[in-house]
């Protein structure tokens, strides 16, 4: 295997927030020195930019083809695994990988997932709430007296550690994990959706409470991120929280077992007893169809009018 057959385009490299233009502009070199291409930007302070193309040098191509993207969720919607870059540990501790272990991770993902590289303002990183939206963070083991680099020095030595890696693994080796699953990883934009219908549901169970959240969605989203989902496992996910939403609005009448068994002789406690067993037979079915989470919400919303007009 050569080094030039790892997939680098569903690679890229994410500048949140950058205020320098010429850092842009070098970060697009260093990609480019390193044989990446994709670079996307996340309200940058000044771009496009004479100082950012000066700064470029011959990876002008690369400014060319740069997305501007309004929030950093946007940015990573369709990536499947996203990396944070942090000269410092946070609050909550997150997986924290060598330069070496995130090009390891890269490389094997971005055979069939898209990957993000973030990057963090000249002045501040990343925010928390940035760094939670990462699977892993990477951190450069910079002189403890000064541990923060330039941001496109950073973008250079996470990159170069990229194709040092690629020239590593393309010597002969068994295929791993990444490259043999079946099931492409869900993307930013799934698991952003899937958190949004958590939170709902666990508010809806007055399991969570968010006027004092105690840092449970953040701890959800770090268990995870460890286990990183594939896109049809965060389906089945989906179909158990609108499951437990179709029960939360559809409560057996009389509550329980002992009140069935009272009314079964009354015809019409049967009806119901059938209508229900048919309803659920048929969101059981939807839940196990691998396109089913939009029929789910149909088969929801109808259930719902239905209680709404009495039926
Ligand atoms: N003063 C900021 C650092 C900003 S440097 C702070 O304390 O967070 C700009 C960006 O470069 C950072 O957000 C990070 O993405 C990257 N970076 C700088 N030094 C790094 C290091 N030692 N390890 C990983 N990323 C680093």
């Amino acid at each position: 295997m050569s080094i030039e057959k790892f997939n680098y385009e569903n690679i890229s490299v994410v500048l949140v927030n950058t205020s320098h233009p010429g850092n842009i502009g070098a970060s697009a070199r260093a990609m480019k020195n390193m044989g990446l291409s994709r670079l996307a930007l996340v309200q940058p302070v000044e771009f496009p930019s004479g100082v950012a193309v000066g700064r470029a040098a011959s990876a002008l191509d690369i400014l060319e083809n740069t997305t501007v993207h309004e929030s950093l969720p946007e940015a990573i919607a369709d990536c499947g695994l996203v990396i944070g870059a942090s000269a410092r540990s946070r609050k909550i501790p997150w997986p924290v990988l060598l330069p070496e272990q995130c090009a390891e991770k890269v490389l094997q993902d971005c055979q069939r997932n898209r990957v993000a590289l973030v990057f963090g303002r000249e002045d501040s990183g990343l925010t928390n709430e940035e760094l939670q939206l990462c699977h892993f963070h990477v951190q450069i083991p910079a002189a403890e007296q000064y541990s923060s680099l330039n941001l496109a020095a950073a973008v250079l030595v996470i990159c170069y550690e990229l194709r040092r890696c690629a020239m590593r693994m393309a010597e002969d080796r068994p295929p791993t994990d990444e490259e043999y699953w079946d099931i492409e990883k869900a993307t930013g934009e799934q698991v952003e959706q899937f958190y949004q219908h958590l939170e709902n549901v666990l508010v809806r169970l007055d399991f969570h409470n968010p006027d004092n959240p105690r840092q449970l969605m953040q701890r959800m989203r770090r268990m995870f991120s460890r286990i990183r989902l594939d896109s049809m496992e965060m389906n089945i996910l989906r179909g158990i929280l609108t499951h437990i939403e179709f029960h939360l609005d559809n409560p057996e009448p009389g509550g329980g077992k002992s009140a069935r068994k009272r009314s079964d002789s009354n015809d019409e406690a049967i009806r119901n007893k059938q209508e229900r067993k048919r309803k659920r037979k048929d969101f059981t079915e939807a839940a196990m169809s691998k396109r089913n989470v939009d029929t789910m919400v149909e088969i929801l919303e109808q259930a719902r009018s239905n209680k709404k007009n009495g039926d």
